[in-house]
């Protein structure tokens, strides 16, 4: 029979990676609650008109990479391949928008229906955070500085923000039309992807990664260029905000988000470790998606964040520096106490000390191997545990265990079996 596997670009996390996650989002978590931005859970599952609408067929994303499918009852579903949408549907369906500005962050996994290689799977997760109903340029900067700070916090360097600004629906038709005429004088030397977008989305074309486009692009009309002046002004308040923070940023006018209801800011936040996918977050300002999935007008800006190309950078720093903050999420927390045991008594009075120890907060380890005393306190050891007890038959008859330190200092020393309390109390003096 053939061996079973998972599929083609859905990854498993191990339980070394699972901590390492852990770490992660606990310090988003706890950046997200100094910041009063809430969580909200989100179905996996939605209409896959709901994509089609929020981020539009035109997109790589809805056109070439969705796992979409009929169910029983012959309703097109779709697995989210991102987040924002449905977070919009669900603060337009219970109302949210009229209890004043959300502040809302989400996490999990996401399907893309893409070609699988380092920091690209089909199941990936995100973190992200959206900011509904606030409009100005210092919320732009308030959402890109909980991105850049969440970021440092775990340790990460050679990271680089980069800001555009799309200016408003105005500004970019202006510009789509300068583009457009002069990207078809050029239409032969474009690649077919480009080619193709030159109808359907042709600012997306500014983001290729073809290597020949890119270098024809070097000298296309660009965005700024066509910005009003007041946009302009509002682009240059986001500088100035960034400046305060002291967050350093550099201008990328290729910086594009294809759709219409995208305006003014745009981010993303790359990482100089990553090779050819090196954006670990992306974001910007979408003042006209609320409207266009049915809610009342509201301006609105957010990212998300690529937890495994995260983890990728995070795996690298770790590696570079190795007592730095990136190692010390990755490293495994020791037992407290590792419970070296043999034969029939000692198996059942150490599983009811266990469980009376963890129930005071201890984290212990219990041997389960019935192996040889040597090769339990060879795993003891290896476990990281600061001290090992031993209960053999010996010390059953004697009402006692041994206590034995492994890491921390101390004398060897025997305590009675009945009272977990006093072992506690040894316990915490001691480590
Ligand atoms: P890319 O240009 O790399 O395909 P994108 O523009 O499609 O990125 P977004 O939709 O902005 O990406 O998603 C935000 C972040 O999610 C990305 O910056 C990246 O870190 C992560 N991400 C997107 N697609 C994948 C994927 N297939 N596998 C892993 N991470 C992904
Ligand atoms: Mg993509």
């Amino acid at each position: 029979m053939s061996q079973l596997k998972s599929l083609r670009g859905m990854v498993d996390l191990l339980p070394y990676q699972t901590r390492c996650w852990q770490a992660v989002e606990a310090v988003a978590r706890a950046h997200f609650l100094r910041s009063g931005v809430e969580e909200i859970r989100t179905p996996l599952l939605e209409g896959t008109d709901l994509f089609a609408r929020g981020i539009g067929e035109a997109t790589d994303v809805v056109g070439k990479e969705m796992y979409s499918f009929l169910d029983r009852g012959d309703r097109s579903c779709t697995l989210r391949p991102e987040g924002t949408a449905s977070v919009v549907r669900s603060a337009v369906q219970h109302g949210l928008l009229s209890q004043g500005p959300q502040k809302l962050w989400y996490g999990g996994p996401m399907f893309r229906y893409e070609r699988p290689q380092a920091g690209r799977q089909r199941q990936f997760h995100q973190i992200g955070v959206e900011f509904l109903g606030v409009g100005s340029p210092r919320s732009d900067v308030e959402v890109i500085a909980l991105a850049w700070d969440l970021l440092r916090d775990l340790g990460l360097s050679g990271l680089e923000l980069q800001i555009n600004s799309l200016g408003t629906l105005k500004d970019r038709q202006n510009y789509r039309q300068q583009l457009v005429s002069w990207l078809e004088a050029r239409f032969d030397q474009l690649d077919a992807d480009s080619q193709q977008r030159l109808t359907t989305n042709p600012l997306r074309i500014l983001d290729s990664k073809n290597t020949t486009t890119q270098a024809l692009l070097a000298d296309a009309p660009t965005l700024q260029d066509a910005l009003s002046e007041e946009s302009s002004l509002r682009f240059a308040s986001v500088h100035r905000f960034l400046n305060q923070l002291e967050i350093p940023f550099q201008l990328n006018p290729r910086l594009v988000r294809g759709l219409d209801y995208y305006c003014h800011t745009a981010f993303e936040i790359t990482s100089d470790q990553l090779g050819a996918q090196a954006t670990v977050c992306g974001g910007g300002r979408y003042d006209g998606l609320v409207q266009q999935l049915g809610g009342p007008p509201t301006p609105a800006v957010g990212w998300a964040l690529g937890m495994e190309r995260l983890m990728l950078v995070l795996e690298a720093a770790a590696s570079e520096d190795i007592d730095g903050d990136a190692a010390k999420l990755t490293s495994k927390k020791s037992p407290d106490l590792y419970i070296v045991n043999s034969g029939q008594h000692a198996e059942a009075l150490s599983l009811g000390l266990a469980r009376q120890l963890r129930a005071s907060g201890v984290c212990v380890e219990l041997d389960g191997s019935r192996a040889a005393f040597g090769k339990q306190f060879k795993r003891a050891d290896r476990s990281g545990a600061a001290w090992a007890a031993v209960i053999g038959e010996e010390e059953v008859k004697a009402g006692e265990l041994l206590l034995k330190p492994l890491l921390v200092k101390g004398e060897e020393r025997r305590v009675a079996l009945d009272d977990p309390a006093q072992l506690v109390a040894v316990l915490q003096t001691a480590t």
